[in-house]
């Protein structure tokens, strides 16, 4: 059973194809509302049968204060579902959105179905990923916020793109400035191999190793929580799990790590998960499809060289 009608959102254009391909799975039209520039406007209409374009964000203003203009949107087009993004402004546009249409939220979404009835059902992750609850948002629209991991399809079709004029709202915050972060910034999610490393590491001087692999392989580097919250190895956008980055790569090389459900959360979706730990009882192995019981350390240097 498919929906009518999805609308997309994203205040972070370059959410929106990856939203658009959850869209087309879920409902027959999937309309995409673009806050962006006009070639980000074209790329989404390879993706959505039409895209409604804002334009790019006013000098100084917030996404936020676009909310007004995405409600009238919704209100027009009547879809069953709007599907956004999850960052910050996301969530803050969705709570406005909530007020104003009286329709209910849902954050953080892992997965999305439509049932018999035609009701979108909605999987999230609770109590740190241990477990996972099925809920649906009632009455004629639900607002799903979700960080995508839909399985990837081929363009939907070239749509229409139609310029609109709107009118933005004061919303009480000025943007004053935008500066680069100093921390490195990676977007893990989209890579097709990883290698990811856990405390088993011992040193940050043993990365190298790693590194080496991971060069080897064409692979991007990952971690676990504690290698970027308390260790300092790697930058934070480098972690994967219920509070980091959700991947879903070809190839998952996990090299110290425990296997703790709040890391696994993030990263169960690789198709081939290859382990390493000394600990032959640790829990990854419940989770991967190839286990070595041996010492990263060791093994490392001999796997880059045979490879
Ligand atoms: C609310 C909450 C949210 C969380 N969110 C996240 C999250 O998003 N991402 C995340 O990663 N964690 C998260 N955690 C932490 C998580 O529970 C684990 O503590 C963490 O994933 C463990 O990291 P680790 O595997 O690196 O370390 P450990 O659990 O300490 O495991 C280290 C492993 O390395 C092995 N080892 C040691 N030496 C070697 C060696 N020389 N060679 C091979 N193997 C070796 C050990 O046998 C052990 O299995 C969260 C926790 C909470 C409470």
């Amino acid at each position: 059973m498919k929906l009518k009608k999805a609308l997309v959102f994203s205040s972070n254009a370059s959410n929106i194809a990856s939203l658009c391909w959850g869209a087309n799975s879920l409902a027959q039209e999937s309309v995409a509302i673009v806050l962006g520039t006009e070639s980000q406007a074209n790329e989404a209409a390879a993706w959505a049968g039409k895209v409604l374009w804002l334009g790019e964000k006013a000098q100084g203003s917030m996404a936020e204060s676009y909310t007004g203009a995405v409600a009238e949107l919704v209100k027009k087009e009547q879809p069953e579902l709007l599907l956004m993004g999850c960052g910050t402004r996301d969530r803050c546009i969705a709570a406005k959105l909530a007020v104003r249409l009286g329709a209910g939220v849902i954050t953080d979404a892992a997965t999305l179905e439509v049932d018999e009835a035609g009701s979108v059902l909605v999987k999230r992750n609770v109590f740190g990923g241990a477990a996972q609850a099925t809920v649906k948002a009632l009455g004629a629209m639900g607002i799903v916020l979700t960080s995508g991991g839909f399985d990837e399809t081929a363009p939907a079709a070239a749509g229409s793109v139609e310029k609109l004029d709107v009118q933005i709202e004061d919303m009480g915050i000025q943007l004053l400035d935008t500066s680069a972060k100093q921390e490195e910034t990676v977007d893990i999610a989209v890579a097709k191999r990883i290698v990811a490393v856990g405390r088993g590491l011992g040193s940050q001087e043993n990365l190298a190793a790693a590194e080496d692999l991971a060069a080897k392989l064409g692979a991007e580097m990952g971690c676990t929580r504690p290698i970027a919250e308390e260790q300092h190895w790697m930058s934070r956008s480098r972690y994967i799990g219920v509070s980091g980055a959700t991947v879903k790569p070809d190839l998952y090389m996990a090299l110290g790590i425990s296997g703790q459900v709040q890391h696994m959360v993030g990263a169960k979706s690789s198709k081939i998960i290859v382990a390493i730990n000394k600990d032959a009882k640790a829990p990854i192995f419940q989770d991967c499809d190839i286990g070595l019981v041996a010492d990263m350390n060791k093994v490392l240097p001999k796997l880059t060289q045979l490879l």
